[in-house]
Formats: structure tokens, C-alpha cells, sequence
């Protein structure tokens, strides 16, 4: 649980990788189709939400997205 959640839109992944490069902790490249997987869906400010925050902006299809579960609003 936390207070800001992950919106992943898979099925539009490329399989660019940057996103498991600037958040390895978070991100990886699955080894059956080639696209992003995450571990944690959710997380609260700090290193996670930083890590993920990364990983939203450097993704170049746009398809990471961090959703603040109080307020419903989309950060990224
Ligand atoms: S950066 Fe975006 S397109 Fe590239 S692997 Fe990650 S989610 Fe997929």
C-alpha cells in the first residue's frame, strides 16, 4: 500500500528499456515478450516515488504514469 500507484499501459510498451535503466529497482524487461514489468504498484514520496517518477518522464511512448490515490490526479 501507498499513497501514489503506478498506471501502466503495457500493451503500448516498446521495449525502449530506458525505463529499467534510470529504475532498475522498479523496472524490468520481461524475457518472454520484451516489455517493461514493474514489481511494487504502489509507494509513498522518497526513493521509490523518485525511482518511478524517473521512470515516467523517460519513457518515450508515455505510457508510465503515477496516480496520487487521494486526490485521483495523475502527477505524471
Ligand atoms: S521506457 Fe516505456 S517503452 Fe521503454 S520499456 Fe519502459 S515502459 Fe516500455
Amino acid at each position: 500500500m501507498g499513497k501514489y500507484k503506478i498506471e501502466y499501459d503495457r500493451e503500448n510498451c516498446i521495449g525502449a528499456g530506458t525505463c529499467t535503466a534510470v529504475c532498475p529497482k522498479n523496472w524490468e524487461l520481461s524475457a518472454e515478450d520484451g516489455k517493461a514489468d514493474f514489481h511494487q504498484d504502489e509507494f509513498d514520496e522518497g526513493e521509490d516515488y523518485d525511482c518511478n517518477m524517473e521512470a515516467a518522464k523517460v519513457c518515450p511512448v508515455n505510457v508510465i504514469h503515477i496516480i496520487d490515490k487521494k486526490t485521483g490526479k495523475k502527477i505524471i
